[in-house]
C-alpha cells in the first residue's frame, strides 16, 4: 500500500472536501476537517494542514492537489509475505479520541489453525461492524484466541498523562499488552507481530526505549492493521467492547448517556459534572487535557 502526504492552507483543504463531498466518511478521526475514500484511497485531512492519501494510486491521487512531500510521508511496513495466512500477534487501541471513557489497548494471537474460526464469527474491520454486534462477537473472540487487554480508565489516564504524553502512553501500553501475551502463549513464538499504527517506527521505537522491559521480536507497523491480519481485527474487537462497557457503567453511575468522541455533546455533559462536582468528579469520567475541559468551563 502507497501514502502520500501534502501540506495545504485552509482554502485548499476547503477545496478538496467539496471536490471529495460525495465520498466522505462518517469517521471521527481525532484533529482532522474531513476523512473520504475515493476509488481504493484514503483521504485524511488534518486540521494542521496536512492531507495524508492512503491506498493503492495514493500517489496520483494526492498529485492533483500538489507536490508530494517525500520527508513526511507515512511509512508502512513492508509485510511478509502471505501476511494474511501467518500466525499473528496483533494490538490495537480504543479510546484514544474519546473525552470520555478509558484507553482500552489489546493484543491478541491467531494462529493458523483459528483464522478460519474468526473469519466465520464475521471478524473483521470494527468500524464496519455496529456496537452491538462488537459486543457479542468480543465475547466469543476471547474463549477463542488468547488475548491481553489493558484498560487506563480516566483517573489513571489523568494521572499519567502529564508525565507520559498521549503517544508515549500508548507505546508503553502496547509494549506492555504485546509482552505479556508473549508470556502467556510461551513457548509458542508468532511469525510475526503487527500493530495497527499509531505513531511513526521511529517514534516507537524512541518511546519503547524508555520502557524497562521490552519485546525483543521485530515489531511490524502498518495503519488500517485490521485489514491486514484478523488478530489485529480481533484486538481492535475486544478492545472497542470493552470501551463501550466502560462508557455504560459510567451512564449507570450518572445517570445520564455518556457520549463517545469529543463532540458539543462531551462539552455539555462536562459541564454539568463540573457543576455538580467540580473538576474531581470530572477526573474520574473524561480525559482531562483534551480540549473539551476548556470548553466546558466556558459553558458554566
Ligand atoms: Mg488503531
Amino acid at each position: 500500500m502507497s501514502s502520500a502526504v501534502l501540506k495545504l492552507s485552509k482554502t485548499d483543504i476547503q477545496k478538496l472536501k467539496n471536490y471529495y463531498s460525495d465520498y466522505l466518511l462518517n469517521k471521527n478521526v481525532p484533529y482532522s476537517e474531513f476523512s473520504a475514500k475515493k476509488n481504493g484511497v484514503n483521504i485524511t485531512a488534518y486540521t494542521s494542514g496536512k492531507v495524508l492519501f492512503q491506498g493503492n494510486n495514493a500517489e496520483q491521487e494526492a498529485a492533483r492537489w500538489g507536490k508530494t512531500d517525500p520527508t513526511t510521508a507515512k511509512k508502512s511496513s513492508t509485510l511478509p509475505k502471505d501476511f494474511a495466512s501467518l500466525a499473528v500477534l496483533g494490538s490495537d487501541e480504543v479510546g484514544n479520541g474519546s473525552y470520555f471513557g478509558p484507553l482500552c489497548v489489546c493484543a491478541s494471537y491467531a494462529d493458523k489453525e483459528h483464522l478460519a474460526d474468526l473469519r466465520q464469527l464475521g471478524v473483521k474491520d470494527s468500524k464496519m461492524l455496529t456496537d452491538s454486534q462488537i459486543r457479542a462477537m468480543a465475547v466469543k473472540i476471547k474463549e477463542l484466541i488468547p488475548f491481553k487487554l489493558l484498560v487506563v480508565n480516566p483517573e489513571k489516564y489523568n494521572a499519567i498523562q502529564p508525565q507520559y504524553n498521549a503517544v508515549r502512553m500508548k507505546v508503553a501500553l502496547h509494549n506492555q499488552a504485546i509482552r505479556l501475551l508473549l508470556e502467556q502463549i510461551s513457548p509458542t513464538k508468532p511469525d510475526a507481530i503487527l500493530i495497527d499504527q499509531f505513531t511513526s517506527e521511529a517514534n516507537y521505537l524512541k518511546y519503547v526505549k524508555q520502557e524497562a522491559q521490552r519485546v525483543e521480536q521485530k515489531i511490524y507497523f502498518v495503519t488500517k492493521g485490521e485489514q491486514y491480519h484478523l488478530s489485529v481485527a480481533a484486538a481492535s474487537i475486544i478492545s472497542r467492547a470493552s470501551f463501550l462497557e466502560e462508557l455504560d457503567k459510567a451512564s449507570l453511575e450518572l445517570g445520564t448517556k455518556v457520549p463517545s468522541g469529543a463532540g458539543r455533546s462531551s462539552d455539555e455533559l462536562a459541564a454539568k459534572l463540573l457543576r455538580q462536582g467540580g473538576i474531581a468528579l470530572l477526573n474520574k469520567y473524561a480525559k482531562l487535557h483534551f480540549a473539551n475541559t476548556e470548553k466546558a468551563k466556558k459553558l458554566i
